[in-house]
């Protein structure tokens, strides 16, 4: 190899020296390189967490404990009530007037849980977007909604609290907002997960089987025709009940609203929300509603 390379330099400086010479320029001219090489992809600070911690795995490990072992529980004690917000009454509902579906003894038990964020990781998509300088293309998740089987893992604990739910004979059921015209692409990807066989209508719900768009409170409505609903799990509050997806809430008072009474007894107590810090209504909010003014905070000037 080394005496290849000793040749090739000897060719190189024999064309090198027959070539004619180039006759001295008369004028110079600078030409401008500009750099068009983009800058490396790299992930944003939420995909590190989510996606890459080891304190995320964790987080979620421990959340998905907790949910499944509030199902057991819950299953042995075989409850009356469900934990789905019962339909507003023409004068909306409010915190105050929050109430709950009522369970017939003969109605099965189940579990409904989001897809995106929530049961599953969708690296694929989010790899795609972040190598391309795509923040998100609605034309481009809908190819990831039907060919991102396999490309998308099961979130940490998932797996294990779906045996467990599962033993307890609870129904898992999940109420996605992925479009229902993509319901086989979505299957598979749940099935390529490790997380099993879900069916259109009687396990898969999504975005379309019921009037109210991405709402889901018309789907769990659905749902509750069925079944008995003992718990409900997300990364988004809409995946809980939709009264708190209203758009005129600032974040301090969407925050406000999951600590009224009737609902702030809910969390971890059939209702469960799991971190999401990549995309979602949770990123929003201004200095001041991040940073309450009593807050308001500086080093002491030094004396002079
Ligand atoms: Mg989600």
């Amino acid at each position: 190899m080394k005496h290849h390379i000793l040749l090739s330099t000897v060719a190189l400086l024999a064309a090198c020296q027959t070539a004619p010479v180039a006759p001295a320029p008369t004028e110079t001219t600078t030409v401008e390189v500009i750099e068009t090489v983009a800058p490396p992809a790299a992930p944003t600070q939420g995909q590190q967490w989510l996606y890459g911690s080891a304190e995320a795995r964790i987080a979620l490990k421990q959340d998905w404990n907790a949910i499944a072992a509030y199902v057991e529980a819950k299953a042995a004690s075989r409850p009356n009530t469900s934990v789905v917000l019962a339909p507003v009454t023409e004068d909306g509902a409010t915190a105050e007037t929050a109430d709950f579906l009522a369970c017939d003894a003969d109605q099965p038990l189940a579990a409904v849980f989001d897809a995106d964020e929530t049961l599953i990781w969708n690296l694929g998509s989010m790899g795609y977007f972040t190598r391309s300088g795509v923040g998100f293309d609605p034309a481009i998740w809908d190819q990831w909604e039907k060919t991102g089987a396999g490309k998308a893992v099961a979130i940490p604990g998932v797996k294990d609290a779906f045996k467990r739910i599962r033993n307890a004979g609870v129904e898992i059921i999940v109420n996605t907002n992925r479009s229902n015209t993509n319901v086989q692409g979505s299957a598979d990807t749940l099935k390529a997960a490790g997380l099993g066989e879900f069916a259109h209508g009687q396990t898969l719900y999504l975005r379309g089987d019921a009037p109210g768009g991405s709402g889901k409170d018309g789907r769990r409505y659905m749902i509750s025709d069925t079944y008995c609903v003992i718990a409900l799990a997300g990364d988004q509050l809409g995946d809980i009940a939709d009264i708190f997806n209203d758009d005129a809430l600032t974040p301090p008072e969407r925050k406000a609203l999951t600590a009224a009474p009737a609902f702030d007894q809910m969390w971890g107590n059939g209702w469960f929300i799991l971190p999401n810090p990549v995309y979602g209504p949770s990123l929003a909010g201004t200095m001041d509603e991040v940073f309450p003014e009593s807050t308001d905070w500086a080093p002491p000037k030094a004396e002079e």
